[in-house]
């Protein structure tokens, strides 16, 4: 029988719903903060699931929890594969936890199998990619690929003032024993499962997608400044309403940036207004925005107009534009989708192209080493929210095509 012939649909299926006990919502979801209590509470699970596999647990200094086995050459760069741990505050019970489970039956399916690969294979779960506890997110997957230095985020605090640095000594006292890795270490290649948190793969009934790459993202931050006056007394052609001017880009903006295909994602999902009172004409409005296309050439284009239209809309009022986030798309490298596309033919599964509308890790791996993602449909494409849901066939299908491609990467 193949590697991918001893992945147990069952096993893989009562094991999300084991993990699901960490940080269980009375909605049936999971609020599994990164460093929390519940977080530690399912990294020790996966330690005892992992020791009848003979798998070798470690950290690194940024809180990244490891779980590798050994290779035949216990010398060549190894394979990596997972994803994370914690939640949204309302997150469901696949977001994440699937690649970590996913890499997990695909080495527990090569023990079963009695095939050791040549080179190593560790299962990693990234510290921190939600973000919702430490902003911003992707913390453990940025540090380990040099993006961002460790020393910036060891400040961070949560909301109820707790650093990371805090977070991370917690982790280390409830892991006295578990061996720290260095930060960086060579990669031969990264493969992460993760439910597709989108509809298409449902609709077009596949059960694994071919992740093409990531889209990518511009965030700024528009602070309109006007002048505060009296609603009832301040005449018209005097006023500089903050409020009325910030609007005014909101709604240029979105006709501007309007794509008949609904491929440009442009949000805006904050505005702040002062002093926020019924009768005053607005001092100063700021507002959000988030501009998100798979293309580069576009998003570059359609983000260098956004100042000029704010401006074009200011009325009587000032402007001031702060690009906040700049994280171009990406394509993962041809070599690694078909790898994963072979994998898939090899087990007698269709599978279908499609690129990541969401960030996730492997943004930062891709820069480390070859990089590749394979998605499976969740019910209705929801997720950060509760209701997440997804099969046990589909899930079952998408580890079978990890174990078959960490199989073909690591023997090579
Ligand atoms: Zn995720």
């Amino acid at each position: 029988m193949s590697v991918a012939g001893h992945v147990s649909r069952e096993r893989l299926w009562e094991r999300h719903m084991l993990l699901a006990r960490h940080g269980a919502t009375p909605a049936d979801g999971v609020n599994r903060q990164a460093l929390s209590a519940e977080e530690i509470a399912a990294r020790r699970e996966l330690i005892e699931w992992s020791q009848p596999l003979r798998l070798a647990p470690s950290t690194d200094a940024v809180g990244n929890f490891f779980l590798r086995m050994e290779g035949r050459d216990k010398e060549a760069a190894p394979v990596l594969t997972g994803s994370h741990l914690d939640s949204q505050p309302t997150g469901g019970k696949f977001d994440g936890v699937y690649g970590v489970l996913a890499a997990l039956e695909a080495v527990q399916a090569m023990r079963d199998s009695g095939h050791t690969p040549r080179r190593p294979i560790e299962i990693v779960a990234w510290m921190n990619e939600e973000g919702s506890r430490f902003a911003p997110g992707m913390m453990g997957s940025a540090a380990f690929a040099g993006a961002a230095p460790l020393a910036g985020m060891l400040p961070v605090r949560d909301a109820n003032g707790v650093s990371v640095e805090q977070g991370l000594a917690q982790l280390k006292a409830a892991f006295p024993s578990l061996p720290e890795r260095e930060l960086g270490r060579p990669v031969a290649a990264y493969v992460e499962a993760h439910i597709e948190q989108g509809p298409v793969l449902e609709k077009e009934s596949f059960s694994v997608g071919v992740v093409t790459g990531i889209q990518g993202k511009r965030t700024y931050r528009v602070a309109v400044a006007g002048e505060e006056a009296h609603a009832g007394t301040s005449q018209r052609r005097d006023r500089k309403d903050a409020l009325l001017a910030a609007t005014a880009m909101i709604q240029a903006l979105a006709r501007a940036l309007h794509d008949e295909q609904d491929i440009v994602k442009f949000t805006v999902g904050r505005l702040d207004v002062k002093p926020n009172a019924p009768s005053v004409v607005a001092g100063q409005a700021v507002f959000s925005v988030d501009l998100r296309h798979p293309d580069e050439v576009t998003l570059r284009a359609l983000g260098d107009r956004v100042p000029e239209i704010c401006r074009a809309n200011a009325g009587r009022c000032a402007v001031k534009l702060e690009e906040l986030v700049t994280a171009w798309p990406l394509e993962f490298p041809a070599s690694m989708r078909d790898e994963i596309r072979r994998a898939a033919t090899r087990l007698g599964l269709r599978t279908m192209d499609l690129p990541s509308a969401a960030g996730h890790d492997a943004r930062y791996l891709h820069y480390v080493c070859p990089s590749g993602m394979i998605f499976v449909p969740c019910k209705d494409g929801i997720s950060h929210n509760e209701a997440e849901s997804a099969t046990p066939e589909d899930l079952y299908d998408g580890a079978r095509v990890l174990a078959e491609t960490l199989v073909a990467l690591a023997d090579r």
